[in-house]
């Protein structure tokens, strides 16, 4: 088992995630770009650094937390990064969300200063991240993985190795496809539903036992219902990701047309100023369309 650990980005996602590997016995040394939020867990017992580089020093495992892949390749491979510090025969472990493509690259690289990367995106929110019950989805080598595996175990419960460099985030892709789908169809039903004089509750209690009951209506159904859209996960992250998909689907000329307009929503919404809500403020774009907020008038 490795024993010093570095994690870089404590955000939403990040900061849960570390506190899981400190109090599994890890030997921790964090980095943040806005200091404060290292020094929050540095309390608790972490180290905190002072550049991605100085947390790559000494460390047998670089875990990184962050927005999207120009974030990642900044830290990674920017001035004072990761990729300058790293010891021989260390594992990077990329847990953002980021592009197949910009993995690889950075992968090589790694490989190129004599270490390896995984890329090891997750699924199951800020919660997930919090209770240890993330969803991981892993591409890279399978010794690497085999490596890693007891640092996901403390932070997930559904791990998959899914294939070579870059599968993780492919995976994800897809995961973020259905969860942006599934959030617009349950925003449209309920808003039909309600309109024509239904409470929003009662749909989803009614439509939860069949085979159109998800984990998005039971992980989202407070935020429906009480129109509380903070986040969770943010819409310009969601939005991001979409990107990713479609991306893919021109690469691999795979048609994704409902991912496009979900894409557009989530671009919509964004431009309305509400990127920072979480995803399933979606549900008001539709009530927008309708001219009608669920509940009123039930
Ligand atoms: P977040 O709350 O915005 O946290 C991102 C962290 O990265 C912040 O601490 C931020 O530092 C740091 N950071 C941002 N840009 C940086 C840069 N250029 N250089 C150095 N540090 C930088 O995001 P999050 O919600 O934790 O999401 C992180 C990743 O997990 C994303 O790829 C997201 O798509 C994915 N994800 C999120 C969820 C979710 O429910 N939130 C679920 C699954 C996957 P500052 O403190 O200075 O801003």
């Amino acid at each position: 088992m490795a024993d010093r650990i570095g994690f870089i980005g404590l955000g939403i996602m990040g900061k849960p995630m570390a506190w899981n590997v400190m109090e599994a016995g890890y030997d921790l040394v964090v980095y943040n770009r806005t200091r404060e939020k290292a020094e929050e867990i540095s309390g608790d017992g972490a180290t905190v650094a002072d550049s991605p580089r100085e947390v790559a020093e000494g460390s047998d495992v670089v875990i990184t937390m962050l927005p999207d892949s120009p974030d990642v390749w900044e830290v990674v491979s920017g001035e004072n990064g990761v990729l300058e510090g790293i010891e021989e025969g260390a594992l990077l472990v990329d847990m953002s969300t980021i592009s197949p493509v910009v993995t690889r690259e950075l992968a090589e690289e790694a490989e190129g200063r004599g270490a390896s990367m995984l890329d090891a995106p997750v699924s199951g929110g800020d919660v997930g991240a919090q209770e240890g019950t993330l969803s991981i989805m892993v591409g890279g080598g399978e010794e690497d993985f085999e490596r890693a595996r007891p640092l996901f175990e403390v932070m997930g419960q559904t791990i998959t190795h899914v294939g070579p460099s870059g599968a993780g985030q492919t995976a994800k892709a897809a995961n973020q496809i259905v969860v942006a789908l599934t959030i617009e169809a349950v925003s449209e039903a309920l808003v039909l539903g309600s309109k024509a004089g239904a409470a929003p509750e009662k749909i989803l209690e009614a439509l939860s036992g069949g085979l159109a009951g998800s984990k998005v209506m039971e992980a989202k159904r407070e935020k429906f219902l009480s129109h509380t859209f903070d986040p969770g996960f943010r819409v310009e992250l969601h939005h991001k990701d979409l990107g990713i998909a479609l991306a893919a689907g021109r690469e691999y000329g795979v048609p994704l047309p409902v991912t496009a307009i979900v894409d557009q929503m989530l671009g919509s919404l964004k431009v309305k100023g509400k990127g920072d809500k979480d995803h399933s403020t979606i549900l008001t774009l539709i009530e927008e369309g309708a001219q009608h907020r669920i509940g009123e008038g039930v």
